[in-house]
């Protein structure tokens, strides 16, 4: 096995990629990227066990497309459960294909006109993005061939097989090559998905990123009412209350240089990530925070994603997240190989609705877990 990637750079991948990845503002692969990018450049088929957030789009759209670049006249397929979930994912692939010559996307997806979609068919596009129901339409009309996918994602696999879609998957399955590459990704791996995955694909190596909702029980959470003014007073407090590193999230670049520098005066050991500063720097702010030369380290959400550091046991949101989702991601940094962590909020009275969208998210998940633990 290859060893575990911590820069883009690290991959040799072919220029016109390696520069739409960097455009994309993608410096450090995300825990799953690291993880199945590498296997699958070596044409292995993958199970990956991810869910959406943890960047499993460019996880298998990267490999898929390095291997198009080599392989002028074949094409691949990624079959989604969702129109939703097929836009989301062809608007990766055109920023990633940006530079790529001849390589079009297309969406097969149902509730639009199928005329249209025949007169881009007939292009034959290099990639295509297709809910099970209107592709299996395009097929059985003869609109489409599949004879040269070289390439097959499966993606949200276990959503497919709760929407009823198994039929429709067998069915399109057979009209593709044996020989090909498949790369399957869910976020759960229940027994009819491990089945699926015996029946079409072959010696599949596993890749896992544990749910981000996991840790939920192991983290103590509270939060700490406060206002813009006094927060910075309010932080200190909670620092000097609480033993070990702490890892802060602010909301922009801005305002984690703020609070890095304001720490920094008052005497901790800080450092701070942000998508403005250098590879190198971000590296060193790592490396420090990790072996423990920094105790504090500030950072804004998208710096912080990917980054593996065992021993966090505080989070605090100096900010709240923009998007209810990143606050499960953030506070899922501590609490981490089943060790407890604590995660602290500072919430100012202009936080109120966004808290009330956390907190009903939150429920959502207690809600769900309780569903399936009955
Ligand atoms: P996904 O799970 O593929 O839906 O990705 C979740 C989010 O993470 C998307 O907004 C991506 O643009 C972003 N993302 C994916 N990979 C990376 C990366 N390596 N660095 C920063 N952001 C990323």
């Amino acid at each position: 096995m290859s060893a575990i990637m911590s820069n883009f750079k690290d991959l040799i991948l072919p220029p016109q990629l390696e520069s739409a990845v960097a455009a994309m503002g993608y410096q450090t692969p995300t825990p799953i990227q690291a993880q199945a990018i590498p296997v699958a450049l070596t044409n292995r088929d993958i199970i990956g066990c991810a869910q959406t957030g943890t960047g499993k789009t460019a996880a298998f759209c990267i490999p898929m497309i390095a291997r198009l670049l080599k392989t002028p006249r074949r094409n691949s397929l990624i079959l989604v459960p969702t129109r939703e979930l097929a836009v989301q994912i062809e608007e990766v692939l055109v920023k990633l294909t940006k530079s790529c010559k001849e390589m079009e996307t297309v969406l097969i997806i149902g509730g639009v006109a199928m005329s249209p979609q025949v007169k881009v068919l007939w292009k034959k596009p290099r990639i295509v993005v297709a809910t099970p129901g209107r592709l299996l339409d395009h097929l059985r009309r003869g609109n489409i061939s599949l004879s040269t996918t070289e390439v097959l994602v499966l993606d949200e696999a276990d959503r497919m097989l709760d929407m009823g879609f198994a039929p429709q998957l067998n069915e399109i399955l057979r009209f593709l090559p044996k020989s090909r590459q498949t790369m399957l990704f869910s976020a759960t791996l229940p027994p009819d998905i491990l089945k699926l995955a015996a029946k079409y694909l072959k010696d599949p190596v596993r890749v896992t990123v544990g749910p981000v909702s996991e840790p939920i029980e192991l983290i103590k959470q509270s939060v700490v009412k406060t206002t813009g003014a006094t927060k910075n007073n309010t932080l200190v407090d909670e620092l000097n209350a609480r033993k070990g590193s702490v890892l802060i999230f602010a909301r922009t670049k801005k305002r984690t240089d703020r609070v890095a520098k304001f720490l920094s005066e008052c005497g901790y050991k800080a450092s701070r990530i942000h998508g403005d500063r250098s590879q190198k720097q971000r590296g060193d702010a790592i490396d420090g925070f990790r072996d423990g030369k920094f105790r504090i380290l500030v950072a804004t959400d998208i710096a912080a994603r990917g980054i593996d550091i065992a021993h966090i046991a505080h989070v605090i949101n100096y900010d709240l997240p923009m998007v209810p989702e990143d606050y499960i991601h953030r506070i899922g940094r501590t609490a981490r190989a089943g060790a407890e962590g604590q995660a602290l909020s500072l919430l100012t009275p202009e936080d109120s609705m966004q808290w009330r969208d956390i907190s009903k998210l939150l429920a959502k998940k207690e809600a769900a877990k309780a569903r399936t633990t009955i």
